[in-house]
């Protein structure tokens, strides 16, 4: 697995280090804007890896060269 952040598209929600805080880490306690900590993260990480693609707002994360589109804020 290969995981990449595009840092200018991140909005700080803190979801990513919350379920993967060994891949990725939020620089404050509230959320914060991402940072990369394992770009080859172990198998033991990659499911929440994938959780925390999906659960990213904004498509900042790739996984494998894929990310999932921005979400929309209205239903
Ligand atoms: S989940 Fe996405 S928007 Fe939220 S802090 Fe992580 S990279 Fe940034």
């Amino acid at each position: 697995m290969k995981v990449t952040v595009h840092q200018p598209l991140c909005v700080a929600s803190g979801n990513c280090g919350h379920v993967a805080p060994r891949v990725f880490r939020n620089r404050d306690a509230n959320g914060g804007f991402v940072e990369l900590l394992e770009a080859d993260p172990p198998e033991g990480d990659q499911d929440a890896v994938r959780e925390a693609e999906y659960l990213c707002p904004s498509g900042t994360i790739q996984v494998d060269g894929h990310s999932m589109p921005p979400r929309s804020s209205t239903p």
